[in-house]
């Protein structure tokens, strides 16, 4: 079960990826990925294209999204998986948490602004799929078009993190509602590539011990967001916790992204998949 080139993290043009949802289908089938999720941030809308598409190429798909979370003051990404896609509850949820955005945006370029970076707003705008999912991801390609930075990385350090000028702190949905909105949909609950989170040792424990306690049931250990030293630290806190264990690239664009739909390495065989718990759910 653990030797499955299953990829359950991808974004298309519904949040922050470039390609769209048939696009992405096409690209996961050739190169060999055998169940697939598309898992746009705070957002379901393209999941009945994403599951035909699979079906069209032959591939078992799972339901998917990535929930953006306000946990001590981070913002850490929730992944669910399995869920019914057209749950009102987690649609309402998910409309909520997109709610802020726009207003977010255009701080963002008043921020830019103020460091010489003009029509930020507009120009970020010209990069987006869904009007109700501006990113920062958009922000960073209109820099560099515009030859502002290099890269969207070199964009996000030196322009759209903490203490830079495009910063913007927000507050997302809480870890108890993203976790109960994907459980009571039928779904299963993953905590997205645990590595990235600038937390200390005792805040991690607290998100993992909080996150179960709410009834999340996953993490991410083999992301494009890892090294392979951190699929073994995660592997490990995945057995310590009892959480099974999830694989995907987190894969954007193929101008941008690293890690490549289905390329990376299997889950360490001695974790539970959660494919496994999601047997029933598997379309
Ligand atoms: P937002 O939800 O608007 O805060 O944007 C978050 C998105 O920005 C993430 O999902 C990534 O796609 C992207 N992102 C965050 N940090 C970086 C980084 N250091 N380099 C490139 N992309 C990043
Ligand atoms: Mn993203
Ligand atoms: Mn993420
Ligand atoms: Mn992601």
């Amino acid at each position: 079960m653990s030797i499955l080139n299953a990829d359950l993290h991808c974004h298309s043009v519904v949040s922050d990826g470039t390609l769209e949802p048939e696009v992405l289908a096409a690209r996961a089938a050739a190169n060999g990925v055998e169940l697939w999720a598309l898992t746009d941030h705070d957002e379901i809308g393209g999941q009945h294209r994403a599951a035909a598409a699979a079906r069209a190429h032959g591939m078992r798909y799972l339901t998917g999204t990535e929930i953006s979370v306000t946990f001590a003051g981070e913002t850490v990404h929730i992944v669910g998986l399995g869920f019914d896609a057209d749950d009102a509850q987690m649609k309402r949820g998910l409309e909520e948490t997109r709610g802020g955005r726009g207003e977010r945006a255009k701080e963002i370029a008043a921020g830019l602004g103020q460091v010489g970076i003009k029509d930020a707003y507009e120009g970020a705008l010209r990069y987006v799929g869904n009007p109700e999912l501006i990113s920062r991801t958009h922000f960073a390609r209109f820099l560099v078009e515009i030859g502002a930075c290099k890269d969207t990385s070199e964009v996000f350090r030196r322009y759209l993190t903490e203490g830079k000028p495009g910063y913007v702190p927000h507050r997302w949905a809480s870890l108890k509602h993203a976790v109960n909105w994907i459980a009571d949909a039928g779904g299963i609950a993953v905590i997205a590539h645990p590595a990235r989170y600038k937390f200390t040792a005792n805040e991690e424990y607290a998100l993992f011990t909080e996150f179960k306690a709410h009834g999340g049931r996953g993490v991410e250990v083999v992301t494009g967001s890892h090294t392979a030293a951190e699929y073994v630290k995660y592997a490990e806190t995945a057995r310590e916790f009892g959480l099974a264990a999830s694989r995907g690239s987190d894969f954007h664009s193929p101008d941008e992204s690293h890690t490549d739909l289905g390329k990376l390495p299997y889950l360490p065989g001695e974790l539970t998949p959660v494919w496994e718990l999601l047997a029933d759910r598997i379309q």
